[in-house]
């Protein structure tokens, strides 16, 4: 069965992009068929792909809107070892033809069903806002990650995330789950992370992932090589950390399966 999952948190810089590139490797290193659709205007997980953003051909606007089959628009990425479906400046433009369109929510779910049997896990790399394109990613979607950056505002703009998914859930998408809580940049020997991180897991309990995601430089490096840091530097600590969160979220599908409802708690 795929799992589609949607790495989504309106905060820039959490590590969204970092945690679909690098997880995309690991899952694909761990023999896992993996689709990542860059989603963000930015087009930084495409970059983080060694892929020219501004390339000819088709990208995620083109399959998005259903003017070209997703098929042909994915790129195999011979390296890495998964498929990406490119994305770049004009899902800005996607943005407001899906705002005039009807059923404006399920344009991505319809996009990707052709080729859904195809892969064991499909990461959606979502923009830094709960806008139009999020909202398809989580209507597509089976379930969400959430990267979280164990800072002192790490915890601000989390219940607007978790009503925007209790409002699809109510709506468009009543199987959508909180598949995980990802604590990302996690440096151990900062008191204030270590304090937000036990929060987390208070609130949340099992909803957040054991594995961390230490702060490395290496993985900070690595999209300008347009590689995941495990094609980077295989040993290094944030290769590494990716490696044991794949793991466990294969585990996690394998065994009792993700928590089906929101948890209470927030902010
Ligand atoms: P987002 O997609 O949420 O905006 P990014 O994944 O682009 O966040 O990360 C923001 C910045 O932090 C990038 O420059 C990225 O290279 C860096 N970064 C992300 N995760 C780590 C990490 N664990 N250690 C060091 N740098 C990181
Ligand atoms: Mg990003």
């Amino acid at each position: 069965m795929t799992r589609i999952i949607a790495v989504a948190n309106q905060k820039g810089g959490v590590g969204k992009t970092t945690t679909c590139v690098n997880l995309a490797a690991s899952l694909a290193a761990n023999k896992q068929r993996v689709l990542l659709v860059d989603l963000d205007p930015q087009g930084n997980a495409t970059v983080g792909c060694g892929v020219d953003k501004n390339r000819e051909g088709g990208v995620g606007y083109d399959a998005l809107l259903g003017e070209r089959p997703l098929a042909d628009c994915r790129m195999r990425l011979k390296e890495t070892g998964f498929d990406l479906l490119p994305g770049n400046g004009d899902l800005t433009a996607a943005e407001v033809a899906l705002m005039e369109s009807e059923q404006r929510e399920q344009y991505l779910r319809r996009a990707l069903a052709a080729v859904v049997g195809e892969y064991d896990y499909i990461l959606i790399d979502c923009p830094p806002s709960l806008n139009i394109l999020t909202v398809n990613a989580l209507v597509a979607a089976d379930g969400v990650l959430i990267p979280i950056q164990c800072e002192y505002y790490a915890l601000e703009g989390l219940t607007a995330l978790l009503d925007t998914i209790r409002r699809i859930q109510a709506s468009a998408n009543r199987d959508l789950s909180i598949d995980g809580l990802l604590r990302t940049m996690f440096d151990p020997r900062n008191n204030l992370a270590n304090q937000v991180g036990a929060q987390l897991r208070s609130h949340f309990d099992d909803q957040v992932y054991r594995t961390l995601i230490p702060r490395n430089v290496r993985l900070a490096e690595a999209p300008s090589h347009g590689l995941p840091a495990l094609h980077y530097d295989r040993s290094s600590r944030g290769a590494l950390a990716y490696m044991a969160l794949a793991s466990e979220l294969v585990r996690r599908h394998r065994s009792a399966g993700p928590v089906p409802t929101v948890a209470q708690g927030g902010d």
